[in-house]
């Protein structure tokens, strides 16, 4: 039994903790449906610790504590969070940058000298994959998801600029996406197996999430464009797929480890 303090993000789809022990901090995540597991975990660990909670579970969150937590704004604290991960990991993002919080679904944020403003969102994000990918091939978890996706070839469902331009050179790269999911006509001769619509999913989410980025980093030029979000995890893909088409811009992409425990993180280093 230790007494310490907790950082917790309770968000849509995931409950992440972060708590310091010998200097180093430990990271935790659970499901939200499982919210007692939280709950449990504290109370079997800790002994007395000073509590801070955000996101957008963290009200239902702090009536199950049976103890007092602090409440924090989820910008502000995931501002925070990434301000702090970035200057561990020497990540270099400048004093005015961007944050796209790819979680359930996706919300961008502009910081310019600490203070951060919404400055957009999307429904597509980690939840898009989650569901696009049951609806279309019946998986349901998320590691078997994004592994799968990794033995895929987009280039079976998805149609490419080169498709279009046959045997002609294309006025922008071939291998630009023309179509996410646009290769029905090849689609209807040989259905595309799991993998590649999984490939696909994570393309497709990537791709809409990496436009409408750029694009604002571009409006508020924005130095660095940072990437956090439990979508990244173990979706190597969904990187790549961004870091491809930050490329054509001048936006460097940053992705943060532990960068899904921002918010957590930010709540932790509210406790005084
Ligand atoms: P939120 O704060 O909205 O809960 P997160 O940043 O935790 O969002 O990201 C949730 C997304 O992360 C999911 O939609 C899914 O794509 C992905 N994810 C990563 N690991 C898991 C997991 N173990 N179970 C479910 N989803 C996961
Ligand atoms: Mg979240």
């Amino acid at each position: 039994m230790k007494s310490t303090k907790i950082g917790i993000d309770a968000g849509g789809t995931l409950i992440k903790a972060v708590y310091v022990e010998n200097e180093t901090i430990h990271y935790r995540s659970f499901r939200s449906q499982a919210m007692d597991d939280v709950v449990k975990w504290i109370n079997e660990h800790f002994k007395n610790p000073a509590i801070c909670v955000t996101g957008g579970k963290s009200q239902v969150l702090a009536e199950k504590l049976n103890m007092p937590a602090k409440k924090v704004i989820e910008f502000d604290a995931t501002t925070q969070g990434i301000t702090y991960l970035a200057y561990q990991q020497e990540q270099p993002i400048g004093n005015n940058f961007l944050f796209v919080n790819v979680g359930t679904g996706t919300s961008m944020h502009y910081v310019q000298d600490s203070s951060q403003e919404r400055v957009g969102g999307s429904g597509i994000g980690g939840g898009t994959l989650l569901g696009l990918a049951y609806l279309t091939t019946g998986m349901q978890d998320y590691e078997q998801i994004v592994l799968g996706a990794r033995d895929g070839d987009r280039g079976n469902v998805d149609l490419k600029v080169k498709d279009i331009f046959e045997g002609d050179v294309p006025p922008i790269s071939g291998d630009l996406t023309a179509s996410n999911f646009g290769k029905t006509e090849a689609m209807m001769q040989r259905p595309p197996s799991n993998p590649d619509i999984l490939a696909a999913i994570i393309g497709f989410v990537g791709e809409v999430i990496v436009t409408i980025s750029s694009q604002m980093a571009g409006q508020y030029d924005a130095e660095a464009i940072v990437y956090v979000g439990s979508s990244f995890r173990s979706n190597p893909l969904l990187q790549e797929i961004i870091e491809m088409y930050a490329g054509m811009i001048e936006k460097t992409p940053v992705f943060l480890e532990q960068g899904e425990y921002s918010g957590a993180v930010g709540a932790l280093l509210a406790i005084d």
